[in-house]
């Protein structure tokens, strides 16, 4: 519960779902029509090839009503049989979620993770970093009778603040000479950080609309191969709701098997204008130059980022370690009730141990810097011994920074 009576804009700034831009929702505020008309179908097929383009792929998209989660299941049950082994990677929170669905539809999970020690998180080491593509190459290549099916990673950790090189796992698999599928979460990572379906070799690609589209949650992603579409036929793990081949079949014409969630796409032909006009190379330098502004402001804070490698940072969130002593979860409250920011939880292992700032969505350089205020007023109400403000740095770099 807030201590005033809230004015202005509430500031969401957890890692999605993001700000929604007020275009968009005019768009969505539409009345809605009916999905067998003409009118729905011009609408779906224009959504359809348009989140081509986002995936870079020259491939189906298919749409789903449903949270990012229905995806990862679909990009599974459609590919996979009944006790296929699967190599996964743990960087965090959402790789072990998808990791629980993949054992709980019947799969044969192994999941990596890396071991290293780390003087901030001993506990979850492999939490501060990204996928490690040698790993995955080295497990291949003991699979010598191929038992492993698909090999499943997350693009951008959402839990931790750390983004994956996809192409470099695409190359293990390549180096190894190992057939598997390659299946990405790209919920987080789709529209804020550079993606490419075709070009690295991903067979299934799964997103959702509340992060970088910018949309309310409600629909999601799976972007096929056609090595995938081959796999689909012969898969034989029970789906009918998650099934591509008729999906796909009244996709031709812009329609669905059943009733679509009209009033998202809507909102979602907005965010493909939106995304379009500014030109997707902008769109992800624009979400760098964010994080490397807030981390530059966490840096004068003289607090440490989760993600301990630079070469991965994430451009979507930034996760921050708080000290020992201080809860975060505690701070997070603090900054909710006195200055209206939302800013994300320490998920999993990181419970208490750290907050997640969403650096997304319908946000400018001065949004963030008055979240980055709030942020170190929360920070110092709550008795973190601060090295410097984080806010002067971050004004110094957006002020800057081209
Ligand atoms: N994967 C990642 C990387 C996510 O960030 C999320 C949600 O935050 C999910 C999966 C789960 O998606 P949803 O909550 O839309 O079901």
């Amino acid at each position: 519960k807030l201590n005033f009576h809230p004015t202005g804009r509430h500031f969401l700034q957890i890692p999605g779902p993001s700000p929604v831009p007020d275009r968009i929702l005019r768009a969505i505020s539409l009345p809605t029509i009916d999905h067998r008309g003409p009118e729905f179908g011009a609408l779906g097929r224009k959504v359809l090839e348009g989140m081509k383009t986002i995936f870079k792929t020259e491939h189906p998209v298919v749409i789903y009503p449903a949270s990012g989660t229905g995806a990862w299941e679909a990009a599974l049950v459609n590919t996979l049989s009944a006790g296929d082994h699967i190599l996964m990677f743990e960087t965090g929170q959402f790789a072990s979620l998808w990791n629980k669905l993949a054992t709980r539809i019947g799969l044969k999970t192994e999941l990596l993770s890396w071991q290293g020690k780390d003087e901030h998180l001993p506990n979850a080491p492999g939490w501060r970093r990204g996928v490690q593509a040698d790993m995955i190459h080295a497990r291949l290549l003991e699979d010598k009778s191929h038992s492993i099916k698909a090999v499943c990673v997350v693009h951008n950790e959402t839990s931790t603040g750390v983004t994956s090189d996809i192409a470099a796992v695409r190359k293990a698999i390549d180096d190894a000479k190992h057939p598997a599928l390659l299946m990405v979460d790209t919920i987080s990572g789709l529209a804020s950080a550079d993606f490419r379906h075709d070009q690295w070799g991903i067979d299934v690609s799964i997103s959702g609309s509340q992060k970088g589209l910018m949309l309310p949650p409600g629909i999601s992603f799976n972007a096929l191969s056609p090595r995938a579409i081959e796999a689909s036929k012969k898969a034989n793990l029970p789906r009918s709701f998650w099934a591509w081949d008729e999906i796909v079949e009244m996709n031709k014409d812009g329609y669905w098997p059943y009733t679509s969630s009209t009033n998202l796409l809507y909102g979602l032909s907005e965010a493909i204008d939106m995304l379009t006009e500014e030109g997707m190379e902008n769109v992800f330098a624009r979400h760098q130059r964010w994080a490397a502004g807030v981390r530059a402001a966490v840096t004068a804070w003289g607090l440490p980022i989760q993600c301990a490698d630079p070469s991965v940072y994430s451009p979507v969130l930034t996760g921050v370690i708080t000290p020992e002593s201080v809860d975060a979860d505690a701070i997070r409250k603090l900054v909710q009730q006195r200055f209206d920011l939302s800013l994300g939880t320490g998920l999993g292992k990181l419970k208490g141990r750290m907050f997640r700032i969403g650096h997304l969505g319908d946000s400018n350089d001065l949004t963030l810097l008055a979240t980055l205020t709030g942020i170190e007023m929360g920070l110092k109400l709550s008795g973190v011994k601060l090295a410097g403000s984080g806010v002067a740095a971050g004004m110094d770099y957006f002020a800057n920074a081209s």
